[in-house]
Order: C-alpha cells, then structure tokens, then sequence
C-alpha cells in the first residue's frame, strides 16, 4: 500500500539514490550550469533522513511536508524553493488520505509539477525539472486501474526517465543553464535527472 510506511520509504530510497548520483548530477550541471546540484540535493535528503529518524513522520502528507521544510530550508539555489513548493502542494494534494490510489497518485504529481511551474514560471520544452514532471503528471492520469496506485507510480517513473532523457537536444530558456543559449544543448538537464531519480525511488519503495 502507499501509506505512510512507504512515504517514509520513498524519502530514504530517494537520499539513497541521490547520494548514489551525486557525482552524475554535479558532472550534469558543471556543463550547464554551476556543478551544484549533486551536492544541493544530497545535503537536502541528508537533513530529511536526519529528521526521519528523529521524527516518524503520522502520515504521507506529513512525510511529504517535512520533506518540503527540509528541501526549502537546505538545499537553496534554483531546485531547494521548487522542490520546497513541489513536495508542499503534494502534500496539501494528500490531504488526510492514509494511502494512495491512482487518482490520488496521479492528483499528487501534478499538484507537485503545478507547484513547480507557478514558481519557476517554465515551459514544458525549456529544458528544466519540468520535462520530467510534465510526462510523468501525464502518465500517472492515464494508468489503468483506479486501485492500482503502484502502476501509475511505475508509468510515472518510465515517463519522467523519457522525459529526462529528452532534455538532451532542447536549448534552455529557464534558469542558470538558460544562460548558455545554444550551448546548453546536447547535455541532460540536472533537475530533470534528478526528478526522474526521485520518482523511481517511488516504485521502488513500493515494490
Ligand atoms: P542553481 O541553478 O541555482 O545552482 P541547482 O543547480 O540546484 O540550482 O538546480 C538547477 C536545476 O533547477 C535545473 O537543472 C533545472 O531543472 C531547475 N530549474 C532552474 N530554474 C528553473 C525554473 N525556472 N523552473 C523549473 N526548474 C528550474
Ligand atoms: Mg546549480
Ligand atoms: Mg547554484
């Protein structure tokens, strides 16, 4: 079930791995930007493991808000405030529930990608977080069986990892990269990798 025992689960396979793409997301980003996002994202889920083991969060939405505090509050830049406003609106999205269909994981996702976009203002195509969000939020609404909330998890997860993937050839308009114009193209976007990694560690926790 996506309950509260797997949102917890979901927070430590994400630090996991995180701290396990570390080096892939610094690399991602000294090409387009400036070699901080490894290091922002691994510091953020540190803290939010740190507080799991203090603190064992009642519920999914309070496993998801502590998250949000913990992101705005340590990993800074560009990511920490959209992240911070991602895992905030899913967990507002969660509400009381005490586990996860497909409707409510898929009401949870593009609440996320919506709290993004109303931050950082990008398009899909702009070549940030969003390419991965947006075909996730898509494929989590399309998934089958309303009850079966780990499939629209796992069509997620495949959607954000395509998503991620065809951030290659776009030119950025959005953020540090955007300041590269041309240049930016032919690299991965950071952000988009590292919410297709956090998606996965979604299934993975369920699975
Ligand atoms: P900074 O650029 O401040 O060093 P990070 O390196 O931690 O921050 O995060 C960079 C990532 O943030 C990018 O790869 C991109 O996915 C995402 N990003 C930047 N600006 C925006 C925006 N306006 N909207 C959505 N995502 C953005
Ligand atoms: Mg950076
Ligand atoms: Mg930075």
């Amino acid at each position: 079930a996506l309950d509260k025992a797997w949102a917890e689960r979901w927070l430590r396979e994400s630090a996991r791995v995180i701290g396990e793409h570390r080096e892939e997301l610094i690399d991602l980003d000294r090409a387009i930007g400036d070699g901080d996002h490894g290091e922002n994202m691994d510091r953020g889920f540190r803290a939010i493991v740190a507080k799991l083991d203090e603190d064992p969060p009642e519920s999914v939405a309070a496993a998801l808000k502590m998250a949000a505090m913990m992101l705005m509050s340590k990993v800074g830049g560009a990511a920490g405030p959209l992240y911070g406003t991602a895992y905030l609106r899913a967990a507002t999205a969660v509400g009381d529930a005490a586990a996860l269909d497909a409707p409510a994981v898929a009401a949870m996702l593009a609440a996320a990608r919506d709290g993004i976009v109303s931050r950082g203002k990008a398009q899909p195509g702009d070549k940030t977080m969003v390419d991965a969000w947006t075909p996730a939020v898509e494929a989590a609404g399309a998934s089958g069986e309303p009850s079966d909330g780990l499939a629209a998890l796992g069509a997620a997860a495949d959607a954000a990892e395509q998503g991620a993937q065809d951030t290659k050839p776009l030119v950025a308009r959005k953020g540090r990269a955007s300041y590269l114009g041309e240049r930016s193209a032919g690299h991965l976007d950071p952000g988009a990798v590292s919410t297709s990694l956090i998606l996965r560690a979604a299934v993975t926790a369920a699975s």
